[in-house]
């Protein structure tokens, strides 16, 4: 039951056949900044977040990681050998992959049970003059390195935080 209503709510074929799905941006270019690690998305994200978790902090070697989010289906993913991908925590429900030539993050996977496949692609992806939606929020945020100075909503914890994604996920599926 909840498998089937999760999956009518979240399926990218829901998402496609939505007439009133309207999506901020158009299909994209995604590179990194040695060019070896390409690929597009077929329209725009569901939602962009900002992402405080020691893991993106490791994975981007930054405070935080600045992240768009689209169903899997939208992004034809860059071929294997361009990509090394790496599981940094247990279960591997995420697949965080750097470009092979240059170590730049590149692509995200998130593949778990009763959860509609996504891929999450670094906004660094993306030339800056691409216009991108605002973020949803900051989660994580009690993991920060520093205080974020703008207005965006900002979640701290573990459950509250997934809860946070999970929440925007389902606005922007209901859109
Ligand atoms: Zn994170
Ligand atoms: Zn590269």
């Amino acid at each position: 039951m909840l498998r089937d209503t999760t999956r009518r709510l979240l399926s990218s074929s829901h998402l496609i056949n939505d007439s009133r799905v309207t999506r901020s941006m158009n299909p994209s270019e995604c590179a990194c900044a040695c060019g070896a690690t390409n690929f597009e998305t077929a329209g725009g994200p569901l939602f962009r977040i900002i992402c405080h978790c020691t893991i993106c902090q490791r994975f981007n070697d930054a405070p935080y990681a600045d992240i768009l989010v689209y169903p899997a289906k939208e992004v034809t993913l860059p071929p294997d050998e361009a990509v090394d991908f790496d599981t940094y925590r247990p279960p591997p429900n995420v697949q965080r992959g750097k470009c092979a030539s240059c170590g730049q993050p590149a692509v995200e996977v998130f593949a778990a049970p009763l959860m509609p496949k996504l891929v999450m692609v670094p906004r660094s992806m993306f030339s800056s003059d691409q216009k991108v939606p605002q973020p949803a929020a900051h989660i994580f945020y009690d993991k920060r390195v520093s205080d974020a100075d703008d207005e965006y909503p900002k979640h701290e914890g573990y459950i509250r935080s997934q809860l946070a994604f999970m929440k925007y996920l389902l606005v922007a599926n209901r859109r």
